[in-house]
């Protein structure tokens, strides 16, 4: 919802004043090029996409060559975008969709465009406002952070954002407002340090001018110059409904929260906290699950900070609650634990009925098999190799899976000796929290042959609560696989 003290005509004046030519920052010089740029640009910065397309145009300069591209090939022209191999599958698919559906031509309506693989509404908006002229506003994560720091809007998601502006500025000028913003975010109203002394819009800016704490950091921004003050930190009360200002220091608690639709309670997060992905857009984030940054923790007034007992720290739980914050913390260490706390957390959150369901979908798994299966390590880390031990989640989701986790309890370290001592017959290797790769199973299968080496999901197996159901299902598929 706008503040009534801010003008848009001004607001429109000085970004036009400020940005003359301000356009899209994609290069392209049609539509089929507009919206192969749009889904590169996906966590990647323009310029580095517009470093990028002119070698995959000429090597595939419409829909039927990169229809037919290898899928190596295109990885390889585009790996510096990041996320190539989604990107790549997702490149061949819209173009192969492109032919089928539409004759090779991209369809400037937005139905067909957002029905294609990989492009989804946003990028459906960019293409048909800079490649159709069609009036559109659609909110990145610079405009989201603009938007809300000049109070246009306060809501926390970008589809709220881009609601509140179309009902604020005049359909014409939703374009150019879209190029404006952005490059208001890039050049001045920079996420981490705003130039606001040196800002065109600061008598317009209640963030600018220290009315209202920073969106972004919960900071408030002096006005009209000097460093960001905390706010003072008077504990806030949970209401009938539940607490409505809640910090998460567990990234899949965060991502579960989202799940029950309580994402909009949330007023910080940590760095680790990614999922969903538009939670780093609409979220703050306050510092590591390990050093959580306690000020601007307190500067949200939070109503609850829910934490883990393994995945942060006492200190940080002590601090808090020295401050008066009230906490709510965890013990996840088994399917059991994990029935537990969907319990305890509904109830918390006043979402009881979400709660029982994901408890009941727990408990109704069936029960382990009695025989021990074979024996199994699921290493998390390596130099020094470091495994999911026995008594852990992890450990629990491969015995529910009819596994024999071998190894010390905990998260212990070993070297190569006392790695092939184990004698696993199944090592899994995750993606995350270290990043193990087809070349690290490779190498493992050689030092420790007849050992099966399984690569696994790393956040579809170590993240409880959001995904347990997901892992169980995963995991069983990849054992039937199995010899
Ligand atoms: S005054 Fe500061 S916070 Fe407001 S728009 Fe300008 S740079 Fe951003």
């Amino acid at each position: 919802m706008a503040r009534k003290a801010l003008s848009i005509p001004t607001l429109s004046r000085r970004l036009k004043a400020a940005y003359p030519d301000a356009r899209c920052a994609l290069d392209h010089v049609d539509p089929f090029q507009l919206v192969v740029a749009t889904v590169l640009s996906a966590q990647c910065t323009d310029a580095r996409v517009n470093l990028t397309t002119p070698a995959l145009f000429q090597r595939f300069p419409d829909a039927a060559g990169l229809a037919q591209a290898s899928i190596p090939e295109l990885e390889a022209l585009i790996r510096s975008t990041g996320f190539f191999h989604n990107k790549a599958r997702n490149l061949k698919a819209m173009a192969i969709a492109l032919l089928e559906r539409h004759g090779g031509v991209v369809p400037g309506d937005m139905a067909a465009l957002a029905a294609l693989p990989g492009v989804g509404q946003k990028t459906a908006n960019v293409v048909l406002a800079n490649a159709f002229g069609v009036p559109a506003l659609p909110v990145d994560t610079h405009i989201f952070r603009v938007a809300r720091r000049l109070g246009l809007s306060e809501a926390n998601t970008p589809e709220k954002v881009e609601a509140d502006l179309c009902r604020l500025f005049p359909r014409e000028d939703w374009i150019d407002l879209h190029h404006q913003l952005i490059i208001h975010g890039r050049r001045v109203c920079d996420a981490r340090k705003p130039d606001c002394p040196g800002c065109p819009l600061r008598d317009q800016c209640p963030t600018g001018l220290g009315t209202i704490p920073d969106p972004h950091s919960g900071l408030v921004l002096d006005a009209p110059s000097g460093p960001a003050r905390k706010l003072a930190a008077p504990v806030a009360e949970a209401g009938p409904g539940g607490p409505m200002r809640i910090v998460s220091l567990v990234p899949s608690v965060t991502e579960l929260l989202a799940q029950w639709g309580l994402a909009s309670r949330l007023v910080g997060r940590t760095t680790f906290c990614v999922e969903p992905r538009w939670i780093r857009n609409t979220v703050p984030a306050m510092g590591g699950t390990k050093n959580p940054g306690l000020p601007r923790i307190l500067s949200q007034r939070p109503d609850l900070v829910i934490l883990e007992r393994d995945e942060n720290t006492r200190e940080a739980a002590q601090a808090l609650e020295a401050a008066g914050i009230p906490l709510l913390v965890l013990t996840i260490r088994s399917l059991k634990d994990c029935a537990k706390a969907f319990r305890i957390l509904g109830d918390a959150l006043g979402v009881p009925e979400a709660g029982r369901a994901r408890e009941a979908s727990l408990k109704a798994l069936p029960k382990p098999a009695r025989r021990k299966g074979r024996r199994a390590l699921a290493l998390i880390w390596k130099d020094p190799w470091m495994s999911a031990g026995p008594d852990t989640y992890v450990g629990d989701l491969l015995k529910q899976a009819g596994l024999a986790p071998v190894g010390p309890g905990g998260y212990p370290a070993f070297t190569d000796a006392e790695l092939a001592a184990l004698e696993p017959q199944v090592i899994l290797l995750p993606d995350e929290p270290f990043r193990f790769t087809r070349r690290h199973a490779e190498d493992l299968r050689k030092r420790l042959p007849g050992t099966h080496v399984v690569q696994v999901p790393g956040r579809a197996f170590t993240w409880y609560l959001s995904r347990t159901e997901e892992a169980i299902k995963q995991l069983n598929d990849l054992l039937k696989e199995l010899p």
